[in-house]
């Protein structure tokens, strides 16, 4: 069993999207999460080259910084046609202004480039890697894959990032398309069905208990 998370924690993400992913997550546990921009703490640089790399970054400098148990996320897109890519980089593909849009849309193009119309042809997973750091410099890990398909156009208003393209296997409805307790929820209501709820479900089976 890994250490426990109990109380107060600090959520090292300036993504509201997934800010709002993960505090739903952490209610179910009991546990408080604020988040780092409301304790005005700065959002390190992401200079790893691995998701576990980067979420230990995160986690490791916001635990530093407030004190307090820090949990943080670092996820992607991984396209199987594309090399991997976007992968770490899928924040940066949507630029300064953080328009998915436009990344989505270098995707497509990337896809189209390489002759990739069938949907064998244009499989793809979610990826997250969640880490809890503690001021005292422990750690613990885990790590959560969700395995679709890219459509084009893209598929519905919900969700962020490249959700209105991923279409889960198995499912008919993109991520987009999903609410929230269809992408994310845990059992007994949702199947943890993303890869941040499926690497969530591991960290609690070591970390957490349910309230
Ligand atoms: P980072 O982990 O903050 O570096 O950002 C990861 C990026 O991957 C996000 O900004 C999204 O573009 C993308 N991403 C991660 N998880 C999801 C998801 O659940 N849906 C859609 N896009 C995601």
């Amino acid at each position: 069993m890994g250490r426990q998370i109990i109380g107060r924690l600090v959520i090292a993400t300036h993504n509201p999207g997934k800010l709002s992913e993960m505090r739903e997550l952490l209610a179910l546990y009991g546990v408080e999460a604020v988040s780092a921009d409301a304790l005005g703490l700065p959002e390190p640089e992401e200079t790893g080259t691995t998701f576990a790399a980067n979420a230990r970054i995160k986690a490791e400098a916001t635990a530093q910084a407030s004190r307090l148990p820090a949990f943080a996320d670092d996820s992607g897109l991984v396209v199987d046609a594309l090399d991997g890519a976007p992968g770490i980089y899928s924040a940066r593909w949507a630029g300064e202004t953080k328009d998915f849009r436009h990344a989505m849309e270098k995707v497509e193009a990337g896809l189209r480039e390489r002759d990739a119309f069938n949907p064998e042809q244009r499989t793809a997973h979610f990826v997250s890697v969640l880490c809890v750091a503690w001021p005292d410099g422990h750690t613990e890990e885990s790590e959560g894959k969700v395995d679709g398909t890219l459509v084009w156009p893209p598929r519905g208003p919900k969700g962020f990032g490249y959700d209105p393209m991923f279409l889960p296997d198995g499912f008919d409805l993109t991520f987009g398309e999903m609410t929230s307790e269809q992408k994310h929820g845990l059992p007994p209501k949702g199947q943890g069905l993303s890869h941040r709820a499926r690497a969530f479900l591991k960290l609690a089976e070591a970390c957490l208990e349910r309230s």
